[in-house]
C-alpha cells in the first residue's frame, strides 16, 4: 500500500483530468482545472475564561454556556474526571466567531498539562495537552544562612523545587531541627526553556547536601519499572522505611531520655520519646506505613494513635488535638494522621512521639533506621553512567568546552 500522502492525491486528480481533456475536439485546460479556490480565512477564535469558585460544579458552569456537562465528562473520562475540578483554576473555552457555544473547554491540571475536550462532528474527544521544554542540565549551590527555604529562595529555586530538595533527604535530615548554619547544598539540576527563553527548573539529578560533618549524595535514578527515585552513590535508595520526623515543621523541644526528671509529676520518670514543639493544628504525619492499632484517648497521652509497622517496629502520637484515623485502618507513610494539640497531661501544645523496635522504646531521632530498596544488577550501568557524569559535572572535572588548543 502507497502512503496516501497529497502529492499521490495531486497525481491522481491531474490523471483523471488529462484523460476527460484528451477528447478529440476539447483543448487542454489544465491550468485553470488544477488552482485550486482560495479557501476562506478560517474563523476568528476567541478565550471565554472562567475562573472556578468554591463550590461551582462542572454541571452549572457548562450549562451556562449551553454544553453538555455529561457529555464533555463522559469525553474526558479517559484522561481526567472533569467532576474534580478544583476552585481557583481557570477553565477556557473556545468560541468560533459566529457560534453561540464553545467547541473546546481546556482545563489545566498543573503548570504544564491541560486537558483539552474538543467538539469535531458531533462528538467531543479529549486529550492532554502537555508542554514539551528543551532541557539543559546545570549546576546550582548556596549555603545555608539561617533557613533553607531563604538561602533556597535567594539562589533563585522555587517554593516546588525547595519541597523538592527537601524530600529528597527527608529520611536524612530534619530540616527544621538538623539543619545547621553553613549547611551546603550543590546541584546538578534540569534548566528547562521554552523557545529558547529559560522557564524553570526541573528535576534535581544530583544533589549534595554537606551539613557539618554530614554529607549526603543523592543520585536521580528512573527504574525499568517507570518508578522515580533518589538513591545514594552505592546504590542504596534514599527513601527509607521510615521519616525522621512526623512534623515538618518543628523543634525538638524534650529529647528521649531513660532517666528524665518530669515537669509535671516533680520526680524522675523516663522520657520515653520525643517532643517537639508546634503550635495546635499543626499536621501530624505517620512516620512509616501500617495499621493503626489505637486510636482514641490513653490516659495522660491524652488523644492518642499507634501504628504497627512492618517488621519489629512501632510508633506512637500522644496528646493530638484531633484524630484523623480510626483503629483497623491502613495509613501510608507521610498520610496525616491527626494534628497537635495538649490533650491528656500535658503543659502545652507539643508531639510526644514515640518508637519501637521488638517492643522496646527507643530514640526515634538516633535509630539506625532501615532502609527499603537496593538497585538490582539490570539498573547499575544506567545509574552508574548517569552518576559519574553528573557527579564529574558538579565537582568540574567534566570541561564545559572540549576542544583542542592546536585547532
Ligand atoms: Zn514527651
Amino acid at each position: 500500500m502507497p502512503r496516501w500522502t497529497p502529492a499521490v492525491v495531486i497525481g491522481c486528480v491531474i490523471a483523471a483530468i488529462a484523460m476527460q481533456v484528451s477528447a478529440p475536439d476539447a483543448q487542454p485546460t489544465h491550468t485553470s482545472v488544477i488552482v485550486a479556490p482560495t479557501p476562506p480565512p478560517p474563523p476568528k477564535i476567541f478565550d471565554v475564561l472562567h475562573t472556578i469558585e468554591s463550590g461551582e460544579t462542572l454541571g452549572v458552569i457548562l450549562q451556562n454556556l449551553g454544553l453538555s456537562a455529561h457529555a464533555i465528562r463522559d469525553a474526558a473520562l479517559p484522561v481526567y474526571d472533569l467532576a474534580k475540578i478544583r476552585s481557583g483554576r481557570t477553565l477556557t473555552f473556545k468560541v468560533r466567531e459566529g457560534d453561540t457555544s464553545p467547541h473546546a473547554v481546556h482545563y489545566p491540571l498543573d503548570e504544564d498539562n491541560t486537558v483539552v475536550v474538543v467538539l469535531a462532528n458531533d462528538a467531543w474527544t479529549a486529550s492532554l495537552d502537555t508542554t514539551i521544554y528543551e532541557v539543559a542540565e546545570a549546576i546550582r549551590e548556596f549555603s545555608v544562612e539561617s533557613t533553607l527555604w531563604g538561602a533556597a529562595t535567594k539562589a533563585g529555586l522555587r517554593a516546588g523545587d525547595i519541597v523538592s530538595i527537601a524530600s529528597v533527604f527527608e529520611f536524612d535530615v530534619d530540616f527544621n531541627t538538623e539543619l545547621r548554619a553553613g549547611a551546603k547544598v550543590k546541584m546538578v539540576v534540569e534548566e528547562l526553556y521554552l523557545d529558547g527563553k529559560f522557564a524553570k527548573l526541573g528535576h534535581p539529578l544530583a544533589v549534595r547536601l554537606q551539613n557539618r560533618d554530614d554529607a549526603f549524595v543523592a543520585i536521580r535514578h528512573q527504574l525499568k519499572n517507570g518508578d522515580v527515585g533518589y538513591f545514594d552513590a552505592d546504590g542504596v535508595a534514599r527513601k527509607k522505611a521510615f521519616l525522621r520526623s512526623p512534623l515538618t515543621f518543628s523543634r525538638v523541644t524534650s529529647g528521649f531520655n531513660p532517666k528524665r526528671f518530669h515537669p509535671v509529676l516533680k520526680k524522675r520518670r523516663p522520657h520515653n520519646g520525643t517532643d517537639f514543639g508546634a503550635s495546635r493544628g499543626t499536621p501530624i504525619r505517620a512516620t512509616g506505613a501500617g495499621k493503626i492499632v489505637m486510636a482514641g484517648r490513653n490516659g495522660g497521652h491524652g488523644n492518642f494513635v499507634k501504628i504497627d509497622h512492618a517488621g519489629p517496629y512501632a510508633s506512637s502520637y500522644s496528646h493530638m488535638n484531633r484524630i484523623k484515623v480510626k483503629r483497623g485502618q491502613r495509613v501510608k507513610q507521610g498520610q496525616v494522621i491527626g494534628t497537635v494539640g495538649s490533650t491528656g497531661m500535658s503543659t502545652g501544645p507539643h508531639l510526644h512521639y514515640q518508637f519501637w523496635k521488638n517492643g522496646r522504646y527507643v530514640n526515634p531521632m538516633t535509630i539506625d533506621l532501615p532502609r527499603t530498596q537496593k538497585l538490582e544488577k539490570a539498573e547499575r550501568p544506567t545509574f552508574e553512567a548517569n552518576r559519574d557524569t553528573w557527579l564529574d559535572f558538579m565537582n568540574g572535572v567534566t570541561p564545559v568546552v572540549a576542544m583542542s588548543e592546536d585547532e
